[in-house]
């Protein structure tokens, strides 16, 4: 068999942004256009009708009585949590300052959450004055917070954050099963139950997240099903009804050439079958999924304009204002086990054809600093747009702005 004749996977098209002649859209926004109204590249752009669109999509796939949170880290732009803070039921924090900007965004303290595996002092007792949802990861959190209610007389209203005795299949990065610092083992958390009780802490249920990035439908419904399973039996042990089951998210979208959407419909059917259950083994339970990437993820491109086109050795190089600075994923280095391209495109040249190999670098002195290796793009010049999708989570706050003292990026909202 001839190798050459054999199709290279190709990038599922990223039609969520359409493009008008020769140029992207964002927000309705000709490209070029934005780059004058933000007034430098490199930067983010988030686009809100897509937000929107995108929470629209997903809750028409699940039942109605799920809730559904916004897991903030995968983009903690206030400007963005308070639209997604709109268009959601709560927002999971994991840090004192993420709760900070989540309680800005007017999102319900009621239904904000924050787990994290060191919390600190002073993050829990910002977590009681607010009134939120503690997710409970060791014994000494227990302690902490008995301390902090007795001090301050606030209830204390937590969940337990449980280490599954299962592993995530399919999952990009895989967080419960096996040894874990993230949650108490589900061994353990019966003693843990009891000494929450001792303390006199308000317990509210459990919260269960077994990994990030699955683009396996049957591998998300084999854990929904055994975490909730898992839940079943541990609230056997609870002190008090459990009020919210937290069973994760860890959808995934696509990056790579080969990866298709997430099919959402037997993942929809598996809720509501386990909704049903819920409601006659647990009918105080409202049954919370939480998501980040997949609800932020495909709404955002960084955008980045090229500096230099050089050729070495017959290997064109479009060398780019920004870099793995600040887009450390598409970079390969955040997460990824082999390099693969991020979907790129020419922003401002959307007319022509993809008919040049090229690699589009930074200005880093690091060979590390590279955001296409050997694609096809339309044929560019200093002056052009590179676009990068796919690129609304894990972007700006997951890169290390501070290397090499580049200028910094901005961010939008369109
Ligand atoms: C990171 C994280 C999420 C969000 O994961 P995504 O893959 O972005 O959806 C949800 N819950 C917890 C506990 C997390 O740590």
């Amino acid at each position: 068999m001839n190798m050459n004749t054999r199709e290279k996977p190709a990038h599922t098209p990223m039609d969520q942004f359409p493009s008008a002649g020769r140029e992207l859209l964002v927000g309705g926004i000709p490209l070029e256009r934005l780059v004058d109204r933000v007034g430098q590249t490199p930067f983010y752009a988030y686009d809100r009708e897509l937000l929107t669109r995108r929470v629209a999509e997903l809750r028409a796939a699940l039942p109605a009585s799920i809730k559904l949170h916004y897991a903030m880290k995968a983009n903690p732009m206030p400007a963005v949590v308070s639209h997604m803070a709109r268009l959601v039921d709560g927002i999971d924090v994991a840090s004192g300052g993420e709760l900070r900007v989540a309680l800005d965004s007017g999102a319900d303290p009621h239904e904000i959450s924050f787990a994290g595996p060191g919390k600190r002092h002073a993050e829990l007792r910002q977590a009681v004055a607010a009134g939120i949802l503690i997710n409970i990861e060791s014994f000494r959190e227990v302690a902490e917070l008995a301390a902090i209610r007795q001090a301050t007389g606030l209830p204390a209203r937590v969940a337990v954050r449980v280490n599954p005795d299962f592993e995530l299949k399919g999952s990009g990065m895989k967080m419960g099963g096996g040894p874990k610092q993230f949650g108490v083992d589900a061994e353990q958390v019966p003693e843990l139950l009891a000494e929450i009780g001792k303390a006199g802490l308000a317990f509210e249920g459990f919260h269960l997240f077994a990994g990030s990035q699955n683009l396996r439908p049957e591998a998300i419904v084999e854990a929904q099903r055994k975490c909730f399973e898992l839940a079943l039996r541990l609230a056997e042990s609870a002190p008090a009804p459990v009020k919210f089951l937290n069973l994760g998210g860890g959808f995934g979208i696509p990056y790579f050439p080969g990866e298709q959407h997430l099919d959402l419909s037997s993942i929809g059917a598996n809720l509501a079958a386990i909704a049903a259950e819920a409601g006659e083994k647990m009918p105080h339970a409202q049954i919370v999924i939480e998501l980040g990437r997949y609800l932020v993820g495909e709404a955002g491109i960084y955008v980045t304009k090229v500096l230099d086109r050089k050729v070495s050795r017959g290997h064109v190089f479009l060398v780019v204002d920004g870099g793995l600075h600040h887009h450390l994923s598409a970079s390969g280095n955040f997460g990824q086990v082999i390099r693969k391209n991020y979907p790129v495109t020419i922003g401002n040249r959307m007319d022509q054809p993809a008919a040049e190999s090229v690699s589009v670098v930074g200005p880093l002195c690091t060979p590390l600093d590279l955001l296409a290796d050997k694609m096809n793009l339309a044929h560019a010049e200093p002056g052009d747009l590179v676009v990068i999708f796919q690129s609304g989570a894990y972007g700006a706050t997951a890169s290390p702005r501070g290397f090499l003292s580049q200028p910094d990026l901005l961010e939008v909202l369109v």
